[in-house]
């Protein structure tokens, strides 16, 4: 175990999900914020566990030609960003190696490279903000959380942000400060303003403003809008009342105080109508291309029913049914649902259907109800794909599987599944929506017996399957892999052994007993080991 405190001599090799720069010493990951693969560091560890520790660079032995002074004065504080302190080309670098590796540790596949599509410009690209409101010295502020707490920092200008976001954010911090407006306190849930949320049309130039505030109405609203309306695209103001407590910014109820209560963008020559609660990519240009991506590898024709699984405000949805016969969408927020209708209608688009619900669950009824899709497309949040869509996926059995992912560990997790139940990786992707930020997409397709004929293909899928791994779930490596992407921590087969028969799981003969002969003497899983295993079982399916 390393020594807190101590400074250690040592080279940093490889990235963490978040970003922070990797080193092993005696046998110990060590994560070090700030520093780049290839450097040569000394660091002072504060904070030491048997298998990891977090240190902090206190001399830069030897810089890595890819450091580079931080544009953004803020960046060290801030929790924004992640990458100011080294350039673009790195950035992408490490982005398209976490993607390989995730396919390769969790997925099981063997890919040398994975290309990624680099941003054409770091700045200004981000068209959605959501700053956090805090009072000092009995003034109001807000900026961007500093990274693992809830201190705001401030920062007149961010960099990735178009000039309009802070314009909104400065007048509504100029109307709260003229007329004393209360500040949400999250220790007493007292205070009124708690967020300020802009949304702008890349294309459209329109703005959304959304004040999440802890009440039912602001006061002097006419003052607030007046001097919204003297920022270029201002479209709309919206309420949205959160009075409970937690971390989630945004309440249920959303009241219009000014314009439509929505925006409207364009996005691949289709026209889109935005709420506030729906998604939308927060990179115009680089979605685009991701889309572009995903539609290429689908491969649909006139025939193909496509059926898209979380499907937002129905983006992927819309740009795919000019090529298909039709298109079926599925999203769990009735009101980007009911965007999604809209935005049929205002493009002319006959042959879409959507659905709101869970994915998985709608996927399941409408297999039952006999829609067997000759393409899927799955756009899930960062927790992957649950059990449920797995199961329509198997189920469905269509031809190919396009899977745009915003987290590269669950995506992999999920293309194991996938391949235990008949398909195949064909190709993957990576594309950069987030620059200077750790957050990478990535869109694969996967296919199975590409032949036209469904009643040959379900035959197929249920002779050629192996049954006896799909029965195990993930294998020990995948597990293993698993839990060093997520936690940084190592486990070994004995103790996934011991948390698979706590939780009543089949454990392989070799993992019965420990290596050594007398069974007292061997090592029991420690809690935080219990709890990253059990986590990777449960995102395996297995438990
Ligand atoms: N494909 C869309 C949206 C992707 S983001 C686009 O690119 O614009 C993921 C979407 O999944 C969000 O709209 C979110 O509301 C939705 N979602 C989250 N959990 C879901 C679930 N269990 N079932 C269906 N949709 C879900």
């Amino acid at each position: 175990m390393l020594i807190k405190n101590q400074i250690y001599e040592t080279t940093v090799t490889d990235y963490t999900a978040e970003g922070q720069g990797v080193a092993h010493i005696e046998g110990c990951a060590v994560f070090i914020p700030n520093a780049i693969a290839g450097e040569r560091v000394r660091v002072r560890i504060e904070k030491a566990q048997k298998t990891w520790a977090a240190g902090k660079i206190v001399e830069l032995l030897e810089k890595s030609p890819h450091r580079v002074n931080r544009e953004c004065p803020v960046a060290k504080l801030c929790g924004g960003c992640d990458f100011w302190h080294m350039d673009y080309e790195e950035e992408c670098r490490l982005k398209a190696e976490r993607v390989r590796a995730c396919l390769n540790r969790i997925g099981g596949e063997a890919l040398e490279e994975v290309p990624i599509l680099a941003a054409p410009s770091c700045y200004g690209y981000r068209n959605k903000a959501q700053y956090p409101v805090s009072m000092k010295k009995s003034r109001a502020y807000a900026g961007f959380y500093r990274a693992g707490t809830h201190d705001v920092v401030e920062n007149p200008r961010c960099l990735i942000l178009p000039e309009e976001s802070d314009a909104v954010k400065n007048a509504v911090m100029d109307y709260g400060n003229q007329y004393r407006v209360s500040v949400y306190d999250e220790a007493t849930g007292k205070g009124l303003l708690r967020h300020i949320y802009v949304r702008r049309g890349a294309v459209s130039g329109q703005i959304l403003v959304c004040l999440v505030v802890n009440g039912q109405s602001l006061p002097k609203a006419d003052a607030l809008i007046s001097r919204l309306k003297a920022i270029p695209g201002f479209t709309t103001l919206v309420l949205s009342v959160n009075t409970k407590k937690g971390n989630a910014v945004l309440g249920d109820k959303f009241v219009t105080l000014y314009g439509p209560g929505y925006i409207e963008d364009t996005l691949c020559g289709l026209h889109f109508r935005l709420s506030p609660r729906s998604f939308y990519q927060v990179n115009h240009h680089q979605a685009e291309r991701l889309y572009r991506a995903a539609i290429d590898q689908a491969g649909i024709t006139k025939a193909d029913t496509v059926l898209d699984l979380y499907c937002g405000v129905g983006t992927i949805t819309l740009a795919m049914a000019g090529a298909a016969g039709k298109v079926i969408g599925v999203e769990v927020i009735p009101q980007a649902v009911e965007d999604a209708k809209d935005n049929a209608r205002r493009n002319g688009i006959e042959n879409a259907e959507f659905f709101c619900g869970d994915a998985g669950q709608a996927a399941l009824e409408l297999e039952k109800n006999g829609v067997h899709p000759d393409v899927v497309v799955v756009d899930p949040p960062r927790k992957g794909l649950n059990a449920d869509t797995i199961e329509a996926l198997h189920r469905m059995s269509p031809r190919r599987i396009v899977y745009v992912s915003c987290d590269p560990a669950t995506l992999a997790r999920d293309v194991s599944l996938l391949k235990q139940r008949g398909y195949e990786l064909k190709t993957a992707q990576a594309a950069d929506l987030f620059p200077r930020c750790a957050h990478v997409e990535t869109v694969v397709l996967l296919s199975k017996g590409e032949i036209d004929s469904k009643n040959i293909r379900v035959e197929f899928s249920l002779e050629d399957m192996d049954m006896s791994e799909f029965q195990d779930g993930a294998t020990y490596p995948q597990i293993k892999a698993y839990v060093l992407e997520h936690t940084g921590l190592k486990v070994s087969s004995l103790y996934i052994s011991q948390v698979k028969k706590k939780c009543g799981l089949e454990v392989g003969k070799n993992y019965n007993l420990p290596k050594s002969e007398d069974s007292r003497q061997a090592p029991t899983c420690p809690p935080e080991k219990e709890n990253a295993i059990r986590e990777a079982l449960q995102y395996f399916g297995m438990i």
